[in-house]
């Protein structure tokens, strides 16, 4: 197992040139960069890439007919269909509560719109505290456009005091405290900042015993965990596509409605897509939606970033799926963290580290491999210093490529599908060196 570990688990990807990714201070700029990023944007795959060409020709050779007439029988009508079974078995869901739509803050609002029901004693929404901006926009605005005071109907969970990550005790026990008044609980699956995956089946557990509806962003969490999501009882989800499953920049999203809604739950803000299939081209004027998740689908989607997608997801079926991938995962992620924790410039986390003045680093991801996924956070010291900016930068330059997060940290993925041990092993050899640069 461990020689496999220098070998990609898939050998489908196409990584970038130190040269192309504009790794100025390598000499060998033809060789491939130290990719680990995918926890912001998947790799490029042979197989999307040849499914966007395909589909390109399908449209310069068949225009309007390809939407029944496909040459890789794949109508654009019908697009979707082929991803169900896939996008199911990735999020641990049946087909009926998988859709394939829109963007993720999109599908966030609609699902909002749908499963968010204040009542004037019940209407506030749980939520770990720094979401992403993105969604802290969305819940903000979901209870400005109720009427309700975002300062009042948004509860926010915070880290105790010198510690980076939440404990479940505390996200639990606020949920008993509160929960009468909690109209929805909302977290993401993977935190995007620290790296933390919440334990999403008792989370859920929790808030539906005391009555709450619980909702998850998957955005980290999809194609880098394994998920149960029918199982675990999960209301509603959502997710991209484009971090580790690798469906292309802005790739078209998913979302999950579970079964049990959907008698009572329809679609709030119908669109012609929703509509069953056999009668949606005949225009009839009343809406009849597909039952299930994709009665959500308000558009016709763009039918190059489904075919990128389903390349993605055969991709992950071709490397058995999340069973092999999870666990080349739990093994590339624990062989990074040992040799960063082995760096002259690493220090434990505690609370004294916030007066720390030397350049060095700690990793704010919990080291319990069932508490994170693919994903080390880096937080660097002094605080609010240069030192990961300089870091960074040194990074880039030498082609070990991840991504920087205001203020202090930076994250490293080794994506289980296409990064092997070299590429740990590289990354840690450079941050030494970057941190040397500082020291
Ligand atoms: C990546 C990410 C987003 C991005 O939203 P888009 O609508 O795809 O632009 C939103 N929320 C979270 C938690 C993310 O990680």
């Amino acid at each position: 197992m461990a020689a496999d570990l220098y070998t990609s688990l898939s050998n489908e990807f196409i990584v970038p040139t130190n040269k192309d990714i504009g790794a100025t201070a390598r000499k060998d700029g033809e060789n491939p960069c130290t990719y680990l990023c995918g926890n912001s944007l998947g790799l490029l795959s042979k197989t999307s890439s040849t499914l966007v060409q395909e589909e390109l020709h399908a449209w310069g050779t068949r225009a309007v007919t390809g939407h029944f007439s496909h040459p890789q029988n794949r109508p654009w009508t019908k697009c979707c269909e082929p991803l169900y079974p896939l996008l199911g078995e990735l999020a641990g869901a049946n087909e009926i509560e998988v859709a394939c739509m829109g963007t993720l803050t999109n599908n966030l609002h609609l699902m909002m719109d749908s499963f968010y029901k204040p009542t004037v004693t019940r209407y506030k929404i749980l939520c770990e505290a720094k979401a992403f901006p993105s969604d802290q926009y969305a819940f903000t605005s979901q209870a400005l456009a109720r009427g309700l005071d975002p300062a009042t109907a948004i509860i926010e969970i915070s880290p105790r005091e010198g510690e980076f990550t939440l404990r479940e005790e505390d996200i639990l026990e606020t949920i008993d405290k509160e929960g009468d008044s909690i109209a929805l609980v909302i977290f993401s699956g993977i935190q995007y900042y620290t790296g933390q995956w919440f334990p999403i089946e008792s989370i859920t557990k929790k808030a539906h015993e005391k009555g709450c509806i619980c909702g998850w962003d998957l955005a980290h969490a999809v194609g880098n965990v394994p998920l149960s999501l029918h199982a675990w009882n999960v209301d509603f989800a959502v997710w991209c596509t484009y971090k580790y499953v690798n469906s292309g920049p802005g790739g078209i999203a998913g979302l999950f409605i579970h079964e049990k809604w959907h008698e009572t739950e329809k679609p709030k803000f119908a669109g012609w897509w929703g509509h069953e299939l056999a009668t949606r081209f005949d225009m009839p004027p009343t809406f009849s939606p597909i039952k299930g998740a994709q009665g959500f689908q308000q558009s016709n989607p763009s039918a190059i970033t489904v075919a990128s997608l389903l390349g993605s997801l055969r991709v992950f079926k071709a490397a058995g799926m999340m069973k092999s991938v999870r666990e080349r995962s739990l093994l590339l992620t624990a062989a990074l963290e040992k040799m960063l924790k082995a760096s002259k410039y690493f220090v434990s986390p505690s609370p004294q580290r916030e007066k720390e003045t030397k350049p060095g680093f700690t990793i704010i991801t919990p080291s319990e491999p069932s508490q994170r996924g693919a994903q080390l956070s880096l937080l660097f010291f002094p605080l609010g210093s240069e030192t990961m900016r300089t870091v960074f930068a040194y990074l880039s330059a030498n082609g070990v490529i991840g991504d920087e997060r205001e203020p202090d940290v930076i994250r490293l993925a080794p994506a289980p599908l296409y990064n092997t041990l070299k590429d740990c092993e590289h990354a840690a050899e450079i941050l030494e060196k970057a941190l040397e640069s500082v020291a």
